[in-house]
């Protein structure tokens, strides 16, 4: 049996205290000796167990009987939690390698009783966000490192659909399987170039709209680095990569062209 008091971090960030395989939260601070401080079982509200800790830094001052047995997994859990944040907080490895990294060799008890990988990913992005592990804006479009996080949703679909890779000339396209496929079932395409939102190393936010039971709906974004008709041809030459994504149509894609190089102006 584990005598020693380990820590781990709630979800919320809030330390846990977990000794003999039972787990507390903190209630409060002794009012006659401040250095006391009260930790009450984790199950508390949901089982009415009325396990208590009182701990003096890391030696246990009191500890009380609790109304149900000790549960080895979930300090297993805890501890698989802990790593995955610690990972997140002091790395740039992506979501899934950090996951796939602390939950490799984990008892299946224990994996069946983890969060979901969703739930995961959230945590990981909110300890990075916690952290202020937000990368820094790059000087130039040379410098742009897209961390994998940003080019997918929490569920892994891809949002980034083609970068065109490192350079001043550097185009980006975003958008999802289903929004392409409203894009294809539309009858009406609006499209449209912004460049006060744009980020400043690009030159234009290019969105493409559609109608959606009645709603217009922007469904492709792109950002460009000019408005010629090169950017325009060479955006045409990410179809491949689109249908690939997509299964949308020929058709659809040379639409697209079409309305990339309506907007377009001369060299
Ligand atoms: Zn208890």
């Amino acid at each position: 049996m584990d005598r020693h008091v380990t820590w781990y971090l709630s979800e919320k960030g809030k330390p846990k205290a977990c000794y003999e395989r039972f787990v507390y939260n903190k209630k409060e601070t002794s009012k006659s000796d401040p250095t006391v401080d009260f930790y009450v079982c984790e199950r508390k509200r949901k089982d009415h167990c009325s396990g208590r800790l009182h701990l003096r830094g890391n030696t246990v001052l009191k500890s009380s009987e609790h109304n149900h047995a000790p549960d080895a997994c979930r300090q297993n859990v805890l501890k698989v939690v802990d790593s995955i944040k610690r990972q997140a907080s002091t790395t740039e490895e992506t979501t899934m390698m950090i996951i796939a990294s602390q939950c490799t060799g984990v008892s299946e008890v224990t994996a069946a009783s983890l969060p979901t990988e969703r739930a995961l990913k959230r945590q990981i992005q909110r300890t990075r966000n916690r952290n202020g592990r937000v990368p820094p804006l790059p000087a130039s479009l040379e410098d742009l490192n897209i961390p994998d996080d940003y080019k997918t949703f929490d569920d892994g679909e891809l949002f980034l659909l083609h970068d065109s890779g490192p350079g001043s000339q550097r185009i980006l396209i975003f958008s999802t399987h289903e929004n392409l496929m409203l894009l294809s079932e539309s009858q009406h395409w609006f499209a449209d170039g912004t460049f006060k939102v744009a980020p400043s190393l690009f030159h234009q936010l290019y969105t493409i709209h559609c109608c959606c039971q009645g709603l217009m709906m922007p469904v492709v974004f792109a950002l460009l680095p000019g408005k010629t008709t090169a950017v325009y041809r060479r955006v045409l030459q990410v179809h491949n990569t689109i249908i690939l994504f997509s299964m949308i149509s020929v058709r659809v894609i040379f639409i697209i062209f079409i309305i990339f190089m309506t907007f377009s102006t001369p060299y």
